[in-house]
């Protein structure tokens, strides 16, 4: 269970095995766990963190982790990563059907054929529903929008690395408005987060980046994206010589959301987005994994900035 290149197959070799029961309780699926108290405590910790750091301008937003399909659909997730959507399939019909269906399961039968796609799907980043909800309410304002928006996040990567969690806790601070706008955000985000990996006492790197897009139109889509230097992200590892993990995000989506959803910046021209993603649970394992498990001896640095 890591970060690593280890073999996956035998825990014995994985250097992060030995931490792993203090923070996580397995609950039948891979990279789906209950965190410990201990675990929540530096959550907690954590979250508190991140809202001193927030933008007195921002407008905080919390998303439940399922949202409106045909606005994901329509934010063009489907294109770039088909293969990570989760959604929310329920037994539709009369009582009989739906009784009929259920009873199969009690028969040794299979239920699930009787599934269909409910209007919702699992939301898969914390800012797809805030774009839909600026749209709705006009033309921007002069000098655009800061928003804090956090979510239970759904990803369809089942793996047994402490990293990788299908279910996991998304923070982002989004930015909406001219394409300075989104620049000078950013580039002041990229030097928060070095300032912030250097009080916690963790060692990083930030690089520019692409995501993973599905299939071989998706090669292109990445390459597209590194070209354009749309992404970059703060590079953690989480023991030595491991290969470090994306704890953070920078992304820029230039005019797409602006377009899709028709936010206007000034005049006609849509709007700009980019948003900063911190990656709660990937930061919290990356606290465990390079400390230890015991916070009373975590580098003093590093308490400090958590409040421990
Ligand atoms: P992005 O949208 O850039 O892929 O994801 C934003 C952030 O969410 C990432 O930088 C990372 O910290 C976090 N994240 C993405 N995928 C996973 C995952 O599988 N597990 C966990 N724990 N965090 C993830
Ligand atoms: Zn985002």
């Amino acid at each position: 269970m890591s970060a690593s290149q280890v073999d996956q197959t035998d825990p014995s070799q994985d250097p992060l095995a030995g931490i792993a029961p203090a923070l996580f309780l397995g609950l039948g699926s891979d990279g789906v766990y209950a965190r410990t108290t201990l675990y929540e405590q530096v959550f907690g910790r954590l979250v508190a963190l991140v809202d001193r750091l927030r933008d007195a301008r921002a407008e905080v937003l919390r998303f439940p982790p399922v949202m409106n399909r045909r606005q994901l659909e329509r934010s063009g997730y489907l294109k770039s990563f088909p293969n990570l959507l989760g959604c929310v399939c329920v037994l539709h019909g009369s009582e009989a059907a739906i009784r009929a269906a259920a009873d199969r399961h009690e028969s040794g039968g299979d239920w699930t054929t009787s599934l269909a796609a409910a209007d919702l799907v699992l939301t898969p980043a914390a800012c797809y529903p805030l774009y839909p909800l600026v749209a709705a309410r006009g033309a921007l304002p002069a000098g655009g929008l800061v928003f804090d928006v956090a979510a239970d996040c759904f990803r369809r990567e089942p793996s047994r690395s402490l990293d990788r969690l299908q279910s996991f806790r998304m923070r982002e601070f989004v930015r909406i408005g001219s394409p300075e706008d989104i620049t000078t955000f950013r580039e002041g985000w990229i030097q928060r987060a070095r300032d912030l990996a250097g009080e916690l006492a963790l060692p990083y790197s930030v690089d520019i980046a692409n995501d993973p897009f599905f299939g071989r139109v998706g090669q292109v889509m990445a390459v597209s994206q590194l070209q354009q230097a749309l992404k970059f992200e703060l590079l953690i590892p989480y023991y030595e010589r491991a290969k470090p993990t994306a704890c953070m995000s920078f992304n820029y989506h230039r005019e797409h959301f602006g377009q899709v959803w028709g936010i206007k910046a000034s005049g006609e021209a849509p709007a700009h987005t980019g948003c900063v993603a911190f990656g709660m649970d990937r930061l919290t394992v990356a606290l465990f994994a390079n400390h230890g498990v015991d916070p009373g001896r975590w580098p003093a640095s590093a308490r400090r900035a958590l409040e421990l």
